[in-house]
């Protein structure tokens, strides 16, 4: 039954791996993986006393189990781990044909076999120790492979001791409960892996439903989303906040002397720029086209007139691979938390708009920040 679901769950992994994001890594082979193991159980199932079919089916789970770890692996991003999975494969026919023929010994067969898997739960515990985040579908995912793999280690350690009946063929209580829970175990540990997935779903969709694809700043949803944080904030706290609102002069000019693909170029050259000369608590967004809007929370109108002209002084220096190019730049400061998105985003578009008549490549302030700030003071 356990290997039926298992088979089953191989074709959820697998129209997952390719219907998810390309973000999501790692399902293709976790699908691969459970069908191995499903060749191995039912090759188990049928060994009779044939030696060879027990090592086919030995070396099916191992790879099973190897690919689970390289679909960990590439799920988070990591180079997969090759040289342990051939190695486990190739130490696992060696050391089991030993065993079987040459020294025939049942009890160094468990353990060598348990250590193989043990190594390959180790590396995954491991990678997802070091790369998971701390959530709860981590820490599901994560004390499976951990159970797991004490359970593995403990029936190599039984097979040594030689205490108990660790023969999987026999009939015993201990092989019954060993099988059973080693393939409710398989299961759980795709259901864990699915887990990490779809958590890594949600935050590909939110993501991509808050960010500007081309350049990867905020786009105007994600910026609605901050702006509502950041005004609660300056409520509570009673504080200032100022808008910049950023426009690429003559960049139709760019578009048309050098081609739309270096026009994107450029887009992604001012969202970087600006990303370097602004503080990890402002926010960057693109507001369509080669407009960019930044909020600077807690920020005055001084200190915002001096990110703006770092800003411009930033992107006038020469760089590779972009041809030169300036921004205007419109300033408008929020003192009063009565004011909406819509009020202060007019305010600082209406400031661009004098900055563009006046020439371009210049910074301008929004009248009523002043009066604003005075109305404060
Ligand atoms: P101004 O100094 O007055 O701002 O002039 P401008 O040429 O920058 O502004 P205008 O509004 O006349 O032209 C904006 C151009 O931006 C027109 C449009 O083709 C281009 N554009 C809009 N979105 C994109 C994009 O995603 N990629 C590229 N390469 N160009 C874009
Ligand atoms: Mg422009
Ligand atoms: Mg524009």
């Amino acid at each position: 039954m356990a290997t039926l679901m298992a088979g089953a769950m191989s074709v959820v992994l697998y129209s997952a791996h390719l219907n998810f994001p390309k973000e999501i890594q790692g399902l293709r082979d976790w699908a691969q993986a459970l069908l191995l193991m499903v060749v191995g159980v039912v090759i188990f199932a049928v060994h009779g006393n044939s030696n060879i079919l027990l090592l086919c089916s030995n070396v099916f789970i191992v790879w099973g189990l190897g690919l689970m770890v390289i679909g960990t692996e590439r799920f988070y991003q990591l180079r997969p781990s090759w040289r342990l999975f051939h190695s486990v494969w190739i130490l696992t026919i060696l050391g089991l044909g030993y065993w079987m023929w040459i020294k025939p010994s049942f009890t160094t067969r468990v353990a060598v076999a348990s250590l193989l898997v043990f190594i390959l739960h180790a590396r995954g515990l491991f990678v997802i120790w070091k790369n998971g985040d701390n959530h709860s579908s981590t820490w599901f995912f994560g004390s499976l492979i951990f159970v797991e793999s004490i359970m593995v280690m403990m029936r190599g350690i039984l097979a040594l001791a030689s205490s108990t009946d660790v023969n999987l063929m026999g009939t015993g209580v201990f092989a019954s409960l060993y099988l059973a829970i080693s393939h409710l175990m398989t299961l759980l540990m795709t259901v864990g892996f699915m887990t990490v997935c779809t958590r890594r779903l949600q935050i590909t969709l939110e993501r991509r439903s808050t960010m500007d694809p081309l350049t990867q700043v905020l786009n105007r949803r994600g910026f609605a989303d901050i702006y509502a944080k950041e005004h609660a904030l300056m409520r509570r706290e009673s504080t200032f906040m100022t808008m910049l609102n950023i426009d690429i002069d003559y960049f139709k000019r760019i578009n048309d002397a050098h081609g739309h693909a270096v026009g994107d170029c450029v887009l992604v050259d001012v969202a970087q720029m600006i990303g370097k000369a602004l503080r990890v608590s402002d926010h960057v967004a693109r507001f369509g086209g080669e407009e960019f809007v930044v909020l600077l929370p807690s920020t005055e109108l001084d200190r915002a007139l001096h990110i703006a002209e770092r800003i411009q002084a930033a992107l006038r220096a020469p760089r590779v691979g972009v041809p030169p190019y300036t921004v205007s730049i419109g300033v408008a400061c929020q003192a009063s938390a009565e004011e909406s998105l819509d009020g202060i985003l007019v305010r600082a578009d209406k400031a661009l708009y004098s900055a563009k008549e006046r020439g371009r490549d210049r910074i301008e302030v929004a009248p009523d920040t002043v009066t604003q700030m005075r109305v404060r003071a």
